[in-house]
């Protein structure tokens, strides 16, 4: 593939943001077609503008920032798909807001209950409404999300993570590949100290199956299409603009599945297809175009699901299916795919999810 970077600096439009479009297209991803826009750089966030309005948020690698965020600023107000990882994420997210508009955020819509998603929720105000699919607040109130997965393992690998980066440092020799782990290590450090200031906070409105907003000129469709990556996904669509968030539901890379409702997510999938949009603004990866690439997530999907039930079959445990399923053949789509195997806590999930189906 092609790797094509546009470098075209524009004037800088206010005193901490430079304005250029610049991005490998779709980080190796066979078949994404996506021209990046504008970006806004703020401190901790680079903002892809998308449309008028619209800007994919991304990390500067300041600052951890767990799910990729989508910022809608309305006639009046401004909506964030998603809250960033911890309290001083979401606080910086504001902040960095800031560089695009002096509208205040009065919406945030959760996505799904993942920490990553969700934990930036407790720093907003009365003024600020939360809101996400009723199965969000009943995890968050009810699941003991920090000693459960995905927080559990995020939050224990970090020590490891830490010691990692501080030994690759010693051995790098190159200057600027040292510094941007030193910049890694300190965002690292810096977020086991924020993960203490979690409070997991639910949403403070919630829907079912689908609920509508009206903000000036913009109409914002909240849609719960199915379970899948977790029991409560919701996809944001711009019906207008011909934009949909869909947060881990799809991403453009493999998502976490150790929440997946396995069979159901590929049929939601199919629900998403039949939406009118163009673009889609994923909770992880980069923003891309083609219907093409869910359909390739279909696939490697039901292609694990298959695989998994036939060693399940021959009376393999989950941990000795992770090593040996190999879903090599998905890698032009999926290229995080390096070789055989795949995530244990998904496997794991998959084996619970046939038990539960059997009952
Ligand atoms: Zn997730």
């Amino acid at each position: 593939m092609k790797m094509r970077r546009i470098l075209i600096v524009l004037p800088v439009v206010m005193a901490a943001c430079s304005v250029f479009a610049a991005r490998v297209q779709g980080q190796g991803n066979a078949g994404i077609t996506f021209t990046s826009g504008p970006l806004t750089k703020g401190k901790v966030f680079n903002f892809e503008k998308i449309t008028e309005g619209v800007y994919y948020a991304t990390s500067t690698g300041a600052m951890i920032t767990g799910s990729n965020d989508v910022v809608i600023v309305n006639d009046n107000d401004v909506l964030l798909v998603d809250a960033g990882v911890t309290p001083a994420v979401a606080r910086a997210l504001v902040q960095d807001v800031k560089l695009l508009t002096n509208k205040p955020v009065r919406l945030v819509v959760n996505t799904h209950f993942h920490y990553d998603h969700t934990d930036g929720n407790s720093i907003f105000g009365p003024d600020v409404q939360i809101i996400g699919h009723e199965y969000i607040r009943t995890a968050i109130l009810n699941l003991d999300v920090l000693h459960r997965e995905p927080f559990k393992t995020a939050q224990a690998n970090l020590p490891d993570q830490i010691e990692s980066l501080k030994k690759q440092i010693t051995a790098e020799k190159d200057a600027q590949q040292r510094a941007t782990l030193q910049q890694l290590l300190a965002a690292t450090e810096a977020e086991q100290r924020q993960f203490a200031d979690i409070k997991p906070t639910p949403p403070t409105m919630t829907y079912s199956s689908n609920l509508t907003l009206f903000r000036g000129q913009r109409e914002i469709r909240l849609l719960f299409l199915g379970r899948g990556h977790t029991p409560g996904d919701t996809v944001v669509l711009l019906p207008k603009e011909r934009i949909v968030c869909t947060g881990d539901l799809m991403e453009s890379r493999l998502a976490y599945m150790g929440d997946g409702i396995f069979d159901e997510w590929t049929t939601t999938l199919d629900a998403l297809k039949k939406l009118d949009f163009d673009i889609v603004l994923p909770g992880h990866g980069v923003p891309f175009h083609e219907k093409s690439l869910i359909t390739a997530y279909q696939s490697y999907l039901k292609d694990l699901m298959t695989q998994v039930a036939k060693l399940r079959a021959q009376g393999l445990t989950a941990d000795q299916a992770a090593q040996k399923v190999d879903l090599t053949s998905h890698k032009a789509d999926f290229p995080q795919i390096t070789g055989p195997g795949a995530d244990l806590r998904g496997i794991r999930r998959m084996y619970q999810w046939m038990d539960e189906r059997r009952k």
